[in-house]
């Protein structure tokens, strides 16, 4: 034994197995054994892949099996509705078949590949269910995977969606303009003696009826007649100058081929991939966006018959001198800048945030592909990721820019916040991890990993969200976010076939055991040599250093056959999974848990409540000991300061297999249980979701919530109601469950 734990501890120190004692970690064989299930990710239904939906009135970014549960609810009305739900997920099973293979297009054009793959042209009643299923999925857009190119594709589109409603609005806005400036114009021509001639006023009259009039002398009545002032010069010349400036703007293109002008240039374009060129673009355009915001707000008074020039030539003729303000910048378009972070240099990074501090609307996504970095002093590997690191602290620092961080997995259930911040007046850094690395496994695994393993947390900073960090800063997306790392239920059969379930927490080394080039940092031990110095890493990163002598951090690992597999684990993974926690308990700290001065703070004011109640229960009574006054001074504290101080665990009672019920505490909130039925799932005053009622529904909506929860921690429990139809079928599907 001895010899081996010294092999042990050797591997651990020096990252070197004597002979025979281990092997090095094969590449692209082992994995964690939280990822075991993940392995083909067709098998499962997750909210991938996306459609980018098409059309200003629909949601930009949907999720494939949300639209499919959708339409199905529509259609569930009818009896046949359990034979559809059954063909429906053939067919959404078979698209996601058809996107892992790299097959790409809109989800009609993928519907109808896939409805050819599973045979329904020789299927009446298949294609029946399907004709009803694709009558009732009323959006079409293109499907997209979590991949390399996800991010900036789903980024753009939801972009390019507010800027079309921006444009909307903005064109609304110039095209009325035009038409009553256009009115004056015309009003004042109509009245002068060239408006007046015979030859205008024989144009003006249907060929019908030209020679039932004497123009000539209807044209020297009417200019007798006529006592109308005309327009003064320097009133037409500004409406023509107006004119000029709003149908040869080029921020927005003419909503139709019937709104262009002839001779005006090309629209602006607003999308980049690079900094250098958004800014300069920027700055280029910025004399002609503060002539066009001057336009038109000489021209809504001019067209509300507002102007005087005694009061308005003077103020406009300094219009802009100190830049425009918010709520003219907010009209035009923003600056969609999209960039690799392996691609971002210094330089650049130097000048988009000078260019934030300045006010461009700029949104800038840096898309990061690689969190592993070489160390610049030793021959090792730092996860860091640390040019987005510290673009996003700078951001932040800054004050005035919408951050949001997020691993690619994570996407889809922060849309909202995407949206908020592309919409947010003023800059927004978007700071994502694609997953898109050496790994073997698929990108969406990578991006997850990432996230739960606090290598890559997601947060947000919204400074419109109010005036501190307790309302602008936010790390809900998290799961179990008041943990070091979050832990999860790992089930497995012992080498007795004897099935042990235990709870693991998911670390930076978790994350490290997805890329074969972390290979070197594992070596896995063969189950007879598995001894008791081999301690969890999880445990081994949180207890005290004296209590680690003789010990050395381990993994389960999972083989292709999804054999247990043990490993032990180089320190340097150690060090770096000590320095990303310390990075986390820092977001955390700013996102308001387990806060230090809030902790302080309390134990101060706990001090003096204390001294003040012993003070004055002596006084009462200088017999009454300090002890028994104690109490009384601990009643004492403020509701709001109790608040603050870190909730103890709550005990979690043990749950029993046959009853239903849900792992609230690392529930997402993601509303899919919620969507299948409110009545049986509800959130509690945290917006995390418990069952509160499991009869309020069936057990197939307990079983399908347990199948759509992300992060499975909805046990269905067994069927309640002997009678419900599909039971054999449905206590299977809840198996994996249990
Ligand atoms: S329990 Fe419900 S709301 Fe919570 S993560 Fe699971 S499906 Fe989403």
């Amino acid at each position: 034994m001895q010899v081996e734990l010294q092999a042990h501890i050797a591997f651990h120190l020096t990252g070197r197995m004597p002979q025979g004692e281990g092997d090095a970690l094969p590449r692209s064989d082992l994995q964690p054994a939280l990822l075991a299930g993940y392995r083909d990710l067709t098998a499962l239904r997750y909210d991938f892949p996306l459609v980018l939906a098409a059309g200003a009135d629909k949601q930009p970014v949907q999720s494939l099996s949300a639209l499919f549960d959708g339409a199905l609810k529509e259609i569930a009305a009818n009896g046949d509705g359990e034979r559809i739900r059954k063909h429906a997920g053939r067919l959404e099973g078979e698209i996601r078949k058809l996107i892992a293979e790299g097959t790409t297009g809109t989800l009609s054009k993928l519907c109808d590949l896939a409805t050819i793959r599973i045979g329904a042209k020789n299927d009446e009643l298949l294609q029946k269910s399907l004709d009803r299923l694709r009558a009732a999925l009323k959006i079409d857009g293109e499907v997209i995977d979590c991949d390399k190119a996800m991010p900036l594709r789903l980024f753009q589109h939801a972009w390019q969606g507010l800027q079309d409603q921006k444009a909307l609005k903005f064109r609304a806005q110039i095209n009325t303009l035009i038409l009553k400036l256009s009115d004056i114009l015309s009003a004042d021509f109509g009245h002068s003696k060239e408006g007046m001639s015979a030859e205008r006023l024989q144009a003006s009259i249907g060929a019908a009826h030209r020679d039932t009039f004497d123009f000539a002398a209807m044209s020297r009545m009417l200019t007798a007649a006529s006592v109308n002032v005309p327009m003064a010069e320097s009133r037409r010349q500004r409406v023509r100058g107006l004119l000029a400036t709003l149908r040869t703007q080029r921020f927005f293109p003419p909503a139709t081929e019937s709104d262009k002008w002839i001779g005006v240039a090309e629209p602006y374009a607003f999308a980049f991939e690079t900094c250098s060129e958004a800014v300069a673009a920027y700055r280029e355009r910025l004399p002609k966006m503060t002539e066009l915001a001057k336009a038109m707000a000489i021209a809504k008074l001019e067209t509300d018959g507002e102007y005087s020039e005694a009061r308005h030539d003077a103020f406009f003729e300094q219009f802009g001198d100190n830049g425009l303000d918010a709520d003219d910048i907010a009209a035009f378009p923003d600056y969609l800048i999209c960039l690799r972070a392996a691609e971002f240099r210094a330089a650049e990074s130097d000048l988009i945030l000078r260019a934030f501090v300045s006010g461009m609307p700029a949104k800038l996504v840096v898309l990061t592909d690689d969190l592993l970095e070489q160390s610049p002093i030793r021959d090792d590997y730092l996860i860091a990721g640390l040019r987005s690191r510290q673009l996003a602290g700078a951001a932040i620092g800054f004050g005035a820019s919408y951050v949001l961080q997020a691993s690619g997995s994570n996407l889809f259930q922060l849309r909202e916040q995407v949206l908020r911040g592309l919409a947010y007046r003023g800059p927004a850094l978007f700071s994502v991890f694609s997953g898109a690395n050496a790994s073997h496994l698929p990108a969406y695994v990578v991006a997850a990993a990432a996230a739960e393993s606090r290598a890559f947390p997601s947060f947000t900073y919204d400074p419109s969200a109010g005036p501190d960090w307790a309302s602008r800063f936010s790390l809900a997306a998290n799961s179990q976010v008041d943990l070091d790392w979050p832990s999860q239920r790992l089930d497995y059969e012992d080498e007795e076939q004897q099935r042990v379930s235990e709870t693991v927490a998911f670390t930076l080394v978790d994350f490290a055991a997805v890329d074969p080039r972390c290979a070197k940092y594992f070596a896995k031990v063969p189950r007879a040599k598995w001894t008791a110095d081999l301690l969890p890493v999880s445990e081994f990163l949180t207890r005290e250093r004296e209590d680690l002598a003789e010990k050395v951090p381990c993994l389960l690992m999972v083989d292709r056959d999804n054999r247990l597999q043990k490993v032990i684990v180089n320190n340097t993974l150690v060090r770096e999974a000590r320095r990303c926690v310390e990075a986390w308990r820092s977001l955390q700290e700013l996102g308001g848990i387990h806060n230090s001065h809030a902790a302080r703070q309390l134990e101060r004011e706990r001090k003096v409540w204390a001294e003040q109640a012993q003070a004055a229960a002596a006084a009462v009574s200088p017999q009454t000991s300090a002890a028994a006054v104690a109490p009384a001074a601990a009643v004492a504290v403020p509701a709001a300061a109790v608040v603050a101080a870190p909730a103890a665990a709550e005990a979690v009672p043990e749950k029993s297999p046959d009853e239903p019920y849900i792992e609230t505490a690392r529930c997402t909130s993601c509303n899919e249980c919620t969507q299948i039925n409110d009545k049986m799932f509800g959130y509690d005053a945290n917006k995390q979701a418990s069952i509160i009622n499991p009869d309020a529904g069936t057990y197939r909506q307990l079983v399908e919530a347990a199948e759509n929860c992300q992060i499975s921690i909805i046990h269905p429990g067994k069927p309640r109601n002997p009678n419900e139809p599909g039971l054999d079928e449905l206590t299977k599907r809840a198996e994996p469950f249990l």
